[in-house]
């Protein structure tokens, strides 16, 4: 690709086809799950809500507290497991039709298209002088993307503010700084990334378009150009082959690439060019496919290989670990923090007495009323028993309180190993944190 080509504003043709419904398939369903879940309640709170004021997840039933990060990380990790699994059979299909990048470059592009027109009249358009119908025009397209990224970046801020109060503050002009600067900010990174620099961004800033060809083997899926069967293309020597060279492929590539050159790093596998070729073979009568999905080596395609096995592996082990966890959650915690100023007191009852701060999370959706035990001692005494304390819903309670035991010479001095055990009062299950009591 030549300088020039590299810098030169792209007009991609629009396609129609089967590939083309699953791209569009996917930006709906995508956006709908983006736009549409902060709306949505569970329990009259939102469903979905990752709310930062209070250091917690909640997702439908389940609440996740700091402690549970295990849970985000394994979720990172099957992500990953599954994207590459999915990249050694299938190449880059993850870019081409889901990756958000991709998604709001079409979404963009469907604006443009809308208030500019065809790839044609676009670059018509853009090749103009300033007059009226182009300053209507662009008015148009630049505010419609503007209004677009400004509703992302709300319903961004929303995942972590509720929606409805958001809204409400937006109405009011009420919202807090940090909501508009966020808003403001997700809205301008879209515009910049989706609407000014669409695919150079895959080209040259996605680290994944980088290192995904270690995922790659030869039996992985890629958009390829049937050589054999298309060259010698029409204006070459000898040309029998069934590519009429009407560059329609190359019209309708979002990265401007020509894919009968070969596999690329651009080709983000969107399939575009397999609807466009395959339009031209109906119209000359050809069978479709001169350009189609297929594995680099097209004897041997086993799906069952040493890259697909480990990744499955990984896959299914994190899957169920987490799968496990889950079922087996107890929706509250405990933390205990030992006072450090001062390691053991002795009161003027002739008692050892050491000062700790205990923090109760309850995700549950309704108060819990829990017991507090300490063993690990005879005659630890807690200040009351027993003791009982209620944590309201989805929330932390900090209790510092002070354990005591009667001074004895049988005790040896030094730090001995405790249990504090938290037991939920209707259900009867159990935390039970370690910690140290001193003598001295
Ligand atoms: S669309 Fe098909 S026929 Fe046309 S140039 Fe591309 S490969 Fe050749
Ligand atoms: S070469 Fe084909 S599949 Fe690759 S990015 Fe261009 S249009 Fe999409």
């Amino acid at each position: 690709m030549t300088a020039k080509q590299q810098t030169m504003t792209f007009y991609p043709r629009l396609v129609h086809g089967r590939f083309n419904y699953w791209r569009v398939g996917m930006v709906l369903l995508t956006q709908l799950f983006f736009f549409v879940m902060p709306w949505v309640n569970w329990q009259g709170r939102q469903a979905i809500w990752f709310d930062i004021e209070h250091s917690r997840l909640l997702i439908g039933p389940w609440v996740f507290w700091p402690q549970d990060f295990i849970y985000l990380a394994a979720l990172l990790m099957a992500c990953a497991f599954a994207l590459f699994l999915w990249t050694t059979i299938v190449g880059r299909v993850w870019c081409g039709y889901s990756c958000p990048q991709t998604v709001y470059s079409q979404i963009m592009l469907w604006i443009e298209r809308l208030c500019e027109g065809d790839h044609v009249a676009r670059r018509k358009l853009a090749q103009q002088p300033w007059h009226l119908e182009k300053i209507l025009r662009k008015s148009a397209r630049y505010g419609l993307a503007i209004a677009f990224c400004l509703w992302t970046g709300f319903t961004f801020v929303a995942w972590f503010s509720p929606a409805r109060t958001l809204g409400t503050q937006l109405l009011t002009l009420d919202m807090g700084y940090w909501e508009a600067f966020w808003l403001l900010s997700y809205a301008v990174f879209t515009f910049v990334l989706a609407d000014r620099l669409r695919e150079a961004v895959c080209k040259h800033m996605c680290p994944y378009a980088r290192f995904q060809g270690v995922m790659f083997d030869r039996h992985t899926w890629v958009v390829a150009y049937d050589t054999p069967r298309g060259e010698p293309r029409r204006g070459q020597d000898g040309a029998k082959g069934d590519c009429v060279d009407c560059g329609i492929c190359v019209q309708v590539c979002p990265t401007g690439i020509d894919i009968r050159n070969g596999l690329q790093y651009e080709c983000t596998s969107c399939a575009a060019c397999i609807d466009a070729c395959d339009q031209v073979m109906e119209k000359i009568h050809k069978p479709r496919g001169l350009i189609r999905y297929a594995p680099a080596d097209a004897e041997k395609m086993p799906l069952w290989r040493f890259k697909t096995v480990l990744y499955s592996a990984g896959l299914l082990l994190v899957i169920a670990a987490m799968g496990w966890g889950l079922a087996n959650h107890i929706p509250f915690k405990m933390d205990v923090l030992r006072d450090r100023q001062q390691l053991v007191r002795q009161t003027s009852e002739g008692e050892w007495q050491n000062d700790y701060v205990l923090r109760l999370s309850n995700g549950r959706e309704q108060p819990v009323q829990f017991q507090l035990e300490a063993r690990g001692l005879p005659q630890l005494t807690l200040p009351a028993q027993p003791y009982l304390v209620t944590v309201p819903p989805l929330s932390r309670t900090e209790l510092s309180l002070s354990l005591t035991l009667p001074m004895d010479e049988a005790v040896t001095a030094g730090g001995h190993e405790i249990e504090w055990v938290l037991t939920e009062s209707q259900t009867g299950q159990q935390r039970i944190e370690h910690s140290r009591f001193f003598t001295d």
